[in-house]
């Protein structure tokens, strides 16, 4: 996982954002409405979204937390099913492959006894100061209180990702 920088929308593409938060905000059922919303992507504030979230991954559109993937889905750091006023917040976009998404996250968001969440957000955060990777194990480590959080949610110690790490590792260490 790598500290990124968090890119500007057009204006158009805020107002988009905002307005679909004002339909989620006056709903009788918040989350309904936001899931309902979030089906409708077809447009060109959503191609928007999508690129510059590509542009902002390391790589080329990698997963921002596993980085070993192709980022393809739109992430919510705070689930929009729980958190549905933030379901069109351009703060709580990320991109995720599949696996971190669907597999491993899904909407698991702990947070600590003052509300804050106990993940890493590589948009907000530099990982390195909450997880380190120990090439001699080929696993992540933890270095805060949100280190063990997020190699656990994130699933950051699993075996094939471990492994491409390592191999990862094995490349920078020999040239
Ligand atoms: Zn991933």
């Amino acid at each position: 996982m790598k500290r990124l920088k968090r890119l500007d929308l057009s204006t158009e593409t805020l107002t988009f954002l905002r307005d679909r938060s004002d339909g989620v905000a006056v709903s009788p059922d918040p989350r309904a409405e936001a899931a309902r919303l979030w089906r409708q992507q077809s447009n060109k504030a959503f191609q928007e979204l999508r690129e510059t979230l590509g542009k902002m991954a390391s790589g080329l559109e990698r997963c921002m937390y596993c980085e070993d993937s192709e980022g393809t889905a739109i992430e919510h750091f705070w689930p929009k099913s729980v958190y549905p006023e933030r379901a069109f917040d351009w703060l709580n976009y990320l991109i995720a492959c599949s696996r971190c998404n669907s597999n491993f996250k899904r909407d698991q968001f702990p947070l600590d006894a003052a509300g804050a969440p106990l993940l890493v957000n590589p948009s907000e955060e530099e990982p390195l100061d909450h997880l380190s990777f120990s090439p001699s194990t080929g696993r992540f480590e933890p270095r805060s209180p949100k280190g063990d959080p997020s190699i656990d949610v994130f699933g950051l110690n699993r075996t094939t990702l471990t492994k491409g790490e390592l191999l990862l590792g094995q490349a920078s260490s020999s040239s």
